[in-house]
């Protein structure tokens, strides 16, 4: 049975004090209650090792934005899976299409950033999805299927296994304009498929995808509602608690 999960990105957002003093907010909030979601956060990586020593993180799974496609050495700058997995983080956002717009990231770095993290014992939360011009082309299953295949398919079922999807449509991130709950449907059913001709239905049906795109409070519960859609990265709405606590009470 997959897993549903919500998980926030706070992309370069919050200093230090700001991100710890949210994780234990979001910790007491969620203290006794019964959730039908796993919660993951995702911080910058100067923020893992306090927000995962403050919180207990098998109730919230910490997660960095980025890994190295490398190793370890000379990559000034750089920071690496095993670095992230060391602080007590337990997941990897990749790909997300900030990371691919502005810092060239491609399939084939980020067919290493994958391998890295599995190999490091991180989940990776794998963002994949089109832009607004490949959606009004109606190119936008093509896309996200050859994002999938180039980064994704050189995995075995195993390591795959530890692999959850996040499709945002690039038209809908941070522009207030969600996809409609039949689009999100009609996509995650799509990836379930190409999942399935690759790993095998059980495998497909195993996986989380979650949708990623101006999701909120008020259009959570209908999105979730849908068969394949899993849960949510959610961007925006993850950075206040009132914010982000009604959407991981959506399920
Ligand atoms: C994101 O960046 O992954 C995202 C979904 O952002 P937002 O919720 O702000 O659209």
């Amino acid at each position: 049975m997959r897993k549903n999960i919500v998980a926030g990105n706070w992309k370069m957002n919050k200093n230090l004090q700001e991100g710890v003093a949210f994780a234990k907010e979001l910790e007491k909030a969620l203290a006794g209650k019964t959730l039908k979601c796993d919660v993951v956060i995702g911080t910058p990586f100067i923020h893992l090792a306090s927000v995962a020593s403050a919180i207990d993180t098998n109730k919230i799974g910490v997660s960095a934005q980025n890994c190295a496609d490398k190793v370890s050495g000379a990559y000034t700058g750089e920071v690496s899976a095993a670095m992230v997995a060391s602080t007590g983080a337990k997941y990897v956002i990749l790909g997300h299409s900030e990371r691919r717009a502005y810092y060239g990231e491609t399939d084939a770095t980020l067919k290493e950033k994958v391998l890295l993290a599995l190999e490091n014992g991180l989940k990776p939360i794998f963002c994949i999805g089109e832009v607004l011009e490949e959606r009004e082309s109606g190119k936008q299953n093509e896309v996200v299927k050859s994002q999938i295949e180039n980064a994704l398919f050189n995995l075995s079922a195993e390591q795959f296994a530890n692999i959850v999807l996040a499709y945002e449509p690039v038209w809908a991130i941070g522009t207030g304009k969600t996809a409609t709950p039949a689009q999100a449907q009609e996509m995650h059913a799509f990836i379930r498929e190409t999942l399935a001709a690759k790993f095998g239905k059980e495998a497909a049906d195993n996986t989380t995808i979650l949708y990623g795109g101006s999701a909120n409070a008020s259009n959570a519960k209908e999105l979730f509602s849908n068969p394949d859609v899993d849960g949510g990265l959610i961007g925006g709405a993850s950075l206040d608690v009132e914010k982000f606590l009604p959407i991981i009470e959506a399920f």
